[in-house]
């Protein structure tokens, strides 16, 4: 830094750089890199070897505002975006941050609302059909918000809000719930319930999910608890003692969006390689086989179905058999699906269940 620059704490991990009279953005940014360069620079602590990492987020005045408490709120939000992004890096503040984040906020207060009145929050329930033979094994619970204003908001785009929050802990023994009550009325299929990491690594989860499962009467053997590879990555062993909680109450557990996170199928597509290699300590247990039921999601095409039935998927989820559907919707179709029906009737009733969810529900 410049002797004329100030440098401050404004408390915990957090600090603040003032710079007056800078040329403009190379100057800015070459301070960052600097920052960052150094930072990542590996020392060694009581023997040990530790890495830091730093997040900043910029406002440049006057484009962003002259105003001193202005920018510092400005600087934090672009300093949250940075975080978001991955960490280690540098973003500026832009006014569509500022709509982000106001839009965010408002839709916190939202949500608030909706689970404390129970109004516009709703669990709709998309099948998960066999490869083979018996049609609709099990259903997954998927939450929806119809907004007062905004219309029908993505799970996508407010769950993370939740998470955020702290909302996501109310708003999951709900879809608890409702998954629970459901479930008692299809006792032949699984019912599979998402979990957030938030809501595994909250302290005394699997008690209390155990005691919900219980108020509500539901058949914890009959419930699939859905957690991402991100649940297993933080805290592991922590993690750990939860799922193994939870299993030894009967419920069970399945790896949801499998590939795209770290393990990751996603790198094949990303750098075009043309091969893969399983790892032994893959292939020794599946000579003994995993015992591990695979489904293949958002199967959409005939094709794709065919495909993936070739490749050994044991169950399938998607358009191609139904989205996901309100709880009351056409009940007796379902029950017909689901009623041990000679495979043919099966057959062709999952081909009405295909058809896209309209108002005739
Ligand atoms: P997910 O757990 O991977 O759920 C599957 C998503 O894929 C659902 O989106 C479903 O509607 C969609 N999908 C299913 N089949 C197809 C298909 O053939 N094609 C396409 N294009 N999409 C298909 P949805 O309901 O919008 O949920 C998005 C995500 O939000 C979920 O992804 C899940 O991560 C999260 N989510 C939903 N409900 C809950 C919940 O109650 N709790 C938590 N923690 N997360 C939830
Ligand atoms: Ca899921
Ligand atoms: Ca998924």
């Amino acid at each position: 830094m410049r002797a004329s620059d100030t440098f401050a704490r404004l408390g915990g991990d957090q600090f603040a750089i003032v710079q007056v009279g800078i040329a403009g953005e190379p100057d800015v940014e070459a301070l960052c890199a600097r920052i960052l360069e150094t930072v990542r620079r590996p020392f060694n602590l009581l023997g040990h070897e530790v890495f830091l990492g730093a997040s900043i987020g910029i406002a440049l005045a006057p484009e962003a505002g002259d105003e001193r408490a202005d920018l510092l709120r400005k600087a934090d939000i672009a300093l949250y975006r940075a975080k978001g992004e991955g960490r280690n890096c540098y973003r500026y503040f832009t006014p569509s941050l500022d709509e982000t984040v106001q839009l965010r906020s408002r839709l916190e207060e939202d949500l608030r609302t909706a689970l404390a009145d129970g109004e516009g929050l709703q669990v709709f329930y998309q099948p998960e059909v066999a490869s083979a033979g018996q049609p609709v094994i099990g259903l997954e619970a998927l939450v929806r918000w119809q907004h007062p204003t905004r219309g029908l908001i993505s799970p996508e785009q407010f769950i993370p809000i939740a998470e955020e929050t702290g909302l996501i802990m109310p708003l999951g023994e709900w879809v608890l719930r409702q998954a629970c009550i459901v479930s008692r009325r299809w006792p032949e299929l699984l019912m599979a319930v998402n979990l957030s990491p938030v809501q595994v690594r909250s302290s005394g989860f699997a008690e209390r999910v155990i005691e919900i499962v219980r108020e509500c009467g539901a058949d914890p053997r009959r419930i699939e608890f859905e957690i991402t590879e991100g649940t297993l990555l933080d805290n592991g062993e922590f993690t750990g003692k939860v799922l193994q909680s939870l299993r030894e109450a009967g419920f069970r557990i399945a790896l949801d969006d499998f590939g795209t996170g770290y393990s990751s199928l996603n790198y094949l597509r990303q750098f075009e390689i043309d091969k893969i290699k399983i790892d032994r300590s893959f292939v020794q247990p599946l000579g003994r086989a995993l015992g591990l039921t695979v489904t293949a999601e958002g199967v959409e095409t005939e094709e794709q179905k065919r495909l993936i039935a070739a490749m050994g998927a044991s169950e399938m989820q998607g358009f191609l058999f139904s989205q996901a559907v309100p709880e009351d919707w056409d009940a007796g179709l379902l029950s017909r699906l689901n009623a041990r029906a000679k495979p043919n009737e099966a057959r062709s009733a999952l081909t009405t269940l295909a058809l896209p969810m309209g108002s005739g529900s």
